[in-house]
């Protein structure tokens, strides 16, 4: 027999609903907040297929990041230079909506620097970037009024310990926060504002009944009077006309290093790798250029992006000392042909907003707050 919520649970467990939400991610959870504050009497419900998220909320490595170097000489190569001031501006300005949200000691946020580093054999990409620097720092006062680029020494990189880096470029104004406490407040916001998360529950499709909208799950039918959909890189699973994909990175994380003397959050490899201290253990991921197949949601990558993740890991950053991995996991990514926020409307009730690639960190709760705003 079909799965079914019984009438208890659908009338007076879980609804009435007003707001039904899919996807429990920092869009999700940030749109949620938001309805709780347009209207405190609303009944706002989030539909989450995993136990906490299984997307990027809680997986991803927690920089509060808004462009390195190459990042921008390749957005610039893609996109306007207006459209690359406007990409910029959103995440600075979304990053500062979320510190003041959810506070920067409720997330350990901590202004570190992002440095983007060059290994001797990617002299091209290093000189274009050097060469750049001067353009990248205008680029960047034209979009937040401040020049945070400059090159480091190469007696100032050396207390870091790494080998084989040849350039560096700091962005001043990039920082780092706690994923896990970032994420674990804003779920205990919602939760004290009323949203009942419903986890472990599929959204499968969902059609429009009369005013209403009823959402399909694994386990039966729900009501609202609105839907919001949130869920970024396997958005198509609802709406297989986005241009969206879901794009697998592996994260690895190594035991405790008590003489690690360094903070900072770095990017390497045009930002496709990344690398940072996490409470005294180093925090490195990414490599998705290495995996062909990055977006298949079904199998894990192949065994040369670790390898080539634990190979910088021991040349070039901790070359002096092994370090054993103690945990790796992975996430996805909202992935399409261009870098910037899919949004729109499918109904006067039903709406989405997708595809934060690699930015939402920064961007991810001024999306949802204006997903929420989208329906009326
Ligand atoms: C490894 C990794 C490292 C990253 N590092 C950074 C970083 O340092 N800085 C940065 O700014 N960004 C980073 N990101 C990106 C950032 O994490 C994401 O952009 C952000 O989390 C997106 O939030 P979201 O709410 O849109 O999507 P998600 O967090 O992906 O949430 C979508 C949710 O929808 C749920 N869902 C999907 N389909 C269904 C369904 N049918 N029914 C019910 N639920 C469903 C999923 O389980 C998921 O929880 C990283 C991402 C990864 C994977």
């Amino acid at each position: 027999m079909k799965r079914a919520f019984s009438y208890w649970e659908s009338a007076h467990v879980i609804g009435p609903i007003d707001t039904l939400i899919v996807g429990g991610g920092i869009v999700g959870l940030s749109a949620a907040l938001r309805r709780c504050e347009m209207d405190s009497n609303e009944r706002v419900v989030i539909v989450e297929r995993d136990a906490l998220s299984g997307g990027g909320s809680t997986k991803n490595a927690g920089f509060a990041c808004f462009g390195s170097p190459s990042e921008l000489l390749s957005d610039l190569r893609q996109m306007s230079r207006d459209e690359v001031i406007e990409l910029i501006r959103k995440r600075w300005r979304g990053l500062q909506g979320l510190r003041k949200l959810v506070g920067d000691r409720e997330m350990d946020y901590r202004l570190t620097g992002g440095i983007e580093l060059f290994r001797s054999e990617e002299d091209a990409l290093s000189s274009a970037c050097l060469e750049s620097i001067v353009e990248l720092n205008s680029l960047m006062e034209d979009a937040i009024g401040q020049s945070p680029f400059e090159t480091l020494a190469p007696e100032e990189l050396e207390h870091f310990g790494f080998q084989g880096f040849s350039v560096a470029i700091n962005n001043t104004l990039e920082g780092s926060i706690n994923t896990g406490k970032m994420y674990s407040t804003l779920r205990s916001m919602a939760l004290e504002a009323g949203v009942l998360i419903l986890n472990g529950l599929t959204a499968t499709g969902f059609s429009l009944e009369g005013d209403d909208v009823e959402l399909h799950t694994d386990s039966g039918s729900l009501r609202a009077s609105r839907l919001l959909i949130s869920t970024n890189g396997f958005a198509r699973e609802l709406l297989p006309e986005l241009d969206v994909s879901p794009g697998r990175n592996l994260v690895l994380l190594t035991e405790p290093i008590p003489e690690l003397q360094w903070e900072g959050t770095f990017h390497m490899q045009e930002g496709y790798v990344y690398f940072r201290n996490v409470e005294n253990r180093i925090l490195i991921g990414g490599a998705r250029h290495l995996d062909a197949s990055w977006n298949d949601t079904s199998s894990s990558p192949p065994s040369e992006v670790r390898a080539h993740l634990e190979s910088l890991l021991n040349r070039n950053i901790l070359p002096f000392r092994a370090a054993k991995i103690t945990h790796s996991w992975m996430g996805y990514l909202g992935i399409g042909m261009k870098k910037t926020i899919l949004s729109g409307k499918l109904s006067p009730r039903v709406g989405y907003t997708v595809r934060m690639g690699g930015m939402g960190v920064a961007i991810g709760n001024a999306a949802g707050s204006a997903l929420a705003d989208m329906i009326d």
